[in-house]
């Protein structure tokens, strides 16, 4: 037995500030196998780093695990690279304490080798950390030392191993309190392969479902426990080919769980009586992983679906009473001046959702944009990428995107690009009490907006 510190490195609110899923899971896995566990939150602890050091010189843990999820935030209009707070909150556990450091989370592994070593990190565990986290500290906190420094669990969980997370009531009544959502998890795994997205060599190509009715009693304990009016679902993508999702909105319909949800979405074939069943489930808001705004993009982006599934998916959902925002990446593979304007046109056309812009892809390595970037010459196969790299299509200028998005948007409220320039406004909203993703006060759902507006500039 070992007693573990998990801390939550993310100091990113933008949106809105996410509960540390990841760290919940860790925790709960910890302790069901007989660990003690101290969990620490940057956000939810005030943002200082002085009541770290005091809760590790007074609890002295055998071993510390730290989740990172991200280490920039994947905008070229106002990059953000938050390595350098990473190392500054190893640099000041060092200073007071030697008990080993164990990176890990999504952020991390993305680049396990390389962040080992430029944080300074004593050991990684690269994808999810369940199982192998929790014999790494028994091997720690026991005195020994593992050769290999970089662990990854080789058999993944199934569906049904996957545990509801420990979430830490305290954290919880902060995140509602400052984004109104908790998050929960349905699945993990992904077998599509967009240009440049590494989650599937993370989670693995097959879909792991959690049984429906372990995630509706999850939802219910969200309810019940902490006190949860508004939930959002983090899967990747929640509507899976095979219908698993709407085995889990049966449930919750079943049950007659009513408080309102949102999820992401990919744009696709629906039918009538499924999104009615999802409506009756509560759902109010979508986030569509649409990406791209021409055929042809979204084919050279690696997207399964086209740009007539986008138009119908959002006329049947924004029908249904559903909110719908639309997050589009300008310059990937493929775009020309071309596409760039027959984009914009097509997002014209696109009624009664917010459409989000941004232009250039992250490149993250092993991905298919990385090996595109490396074939075309933009980076080598050596660079480590830490510091954010963006794809952009030689075939087009940043400066042209630029100009003719804003063009295009003009002072539409429900087209946002940069996608940080409302981050402010989101934030003054969840301070006044409004939950779920905001965006749909753009367009005007359930508020007088002008009034809203006027309170919070
Ligand atoms: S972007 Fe989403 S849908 Fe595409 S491969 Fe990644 S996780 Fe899967």
């Amino acid at each position: 037995m070992a007693k573990i510190l998990l801390l939550s490195s993310n100091i990113t609110r933008d949106p809105y500030p996410v509960y540390p899923l990841g760290m919940a899971m860790i925790a709960h896995d910890l302790l069901s196998r007989g660990h003690e566990v101290i969990e620490w939150d940057y956000l939810a602890e005030g943002e200082s780093l002085q009541g770290l050091t005091d809760l590790v010189r007074a609890q002295e843990p055998d071993v510390i695990g730290i989740s990172i999820r991200n280490i920039d935030n994947c905008s070229y209009n106002n990059t953000v690279s938050y390595a350098p707070f990473y190392q500054d909150i190893i640099r000041v556990l060092r200073l007071c304490t030697e008990s080993p450091i164990v990176l890990g989370g999504a952020g991390y592994s993305l680049f396990p080798e390389i962040l080992l070593e430029k944080l300074g990190g004593d050991y990684g565990i690269a994808g999810e950390g369940e199982v192998v986290f929790s014999h790494l500290a028994e091997e720690l906190a026991a005195g020994r030392r593992p050769v290999t420094r970089i662990l990854r669990n080789e058999t993944p969980l199934t569906g049904g191993e996957t545990a509801a997370a420990g979430r830490n009531p305290g954290y919880a009544e902060y995140y509602i309190r400052h984004g109104g959502m908790m998050n929960i998890q349905t699945k993990r795994g992904c077998p599509l392969r967009c240009a440049y997205c590494s989650y599937p060599a993370l989670e693995g190509r097959v879909y792991r479902y959690r049984p429906a009715s372990v995630v509706a009693d999850e939802i219910q304990l969200l309810i019940d426990k902490y006190h949860a009016d508004y939930y959002f679902i983090a899967d990747s993508v929640f509507n899976d080919p095979s219908g698993h999702y709407l085995e889990i909105i049966e449930e919750i319909v079943r049950r007659g769980i009513q408080i309102p949800w949102m999820a992401y979405f990919k744009p696709d074939r629906f039918r009538l009586q499924d999104i009615e069943l999802m409506k009756r489930s509560g759902l109010k808001a979508v986030e569509w992983g649409t990406d791209c705004s021409t055929d042809i993009t979204l084919k050279g982006m690696g997207k399964h679906f086209s740009w007539s599934d986008v138009e119908e998916s959002n006329r049947l959902f924004s029908s249904a009473g559903i909110s719908c925002a639309h997050f589009i990446i300008f310059g990937g593979p493929e775009e020309t001046e071309q596409t760039v304007e027959e984009g914009l046109s097509n997002i014209d056309r696109l009624n009664d959702c917010v459409v989000f812009a941004s232009t250039g892809v992250r490149v993250i390595p092993g991905t298919p944009i990385h090996r595109r970037a490396v074939m075309e010459g933009m980076v080598t196969s050596a660079d480590d990428l830490i510091e954010p790299f963006f794809y952009f299509s030689r075939d087009v200028a940043a400066s042209f995107l630029d100009q003719a998005i804003r063009r295009s948007f003009g002072s539409r409220i429900d087209r946002v690009y940069p996608f940080e320039k409302d981050a402010d406004k989101v934030r003054a909203f969840h301070n006044l009490g409004y939950k779920g993703p905001i965006w749909d006060m753009l367009l005007g759902k359930g508020i007088n907006l002008e009034r809203r507006r006027k309170r919070v500039q």
